[in-house]
């Protein structure tokens, strides 16, 4: 047995995308929202740089299974992290 479940990254300028081929339910969300980035007649089939890194995050948001995931190279990530309330200003001086 051997393969299957490797995370494939794709760098662009100011974000990267990652695929997980195991993981992808073939649902073609990615291909019909950005076909100038998801084309699976090209290779590398991810081409992040033809699209900005805001369209690309929402494409890959909208992936159901999980397989397509983004980080932004400024730090954001694929993943909602909800600030828990904590204050803003320093302690009193
Ligand atoms: S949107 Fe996700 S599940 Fe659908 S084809 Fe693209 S990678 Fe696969």
């Amino acid at each position: 047995m051997s393969g299957g479940s490797e995370k494939k990254t794709y760098q662009a300028q100011s974000i990267t995308v990652t695929f997980e081929a195991r993981r992808c339910l073939h649902a073609a969300e990615c291909v019909q929202g950005l076909p100038e980035v998801f084309d699976i007649a090209k290779r590398p089939w991810i081409q992040p740089d033809n699209a900005t890194a805001e369209r690309l995050a929402e494409v890959v948001r909208r992936c159901p299974s999980g397989a397509l995931q983004y980080e932004l190279v400024d730090g954001g990530t694929g993943a909602p992290t909800g600030p828990a309330g904590s204050p803003a200003v320093p302690p009193g001086s």
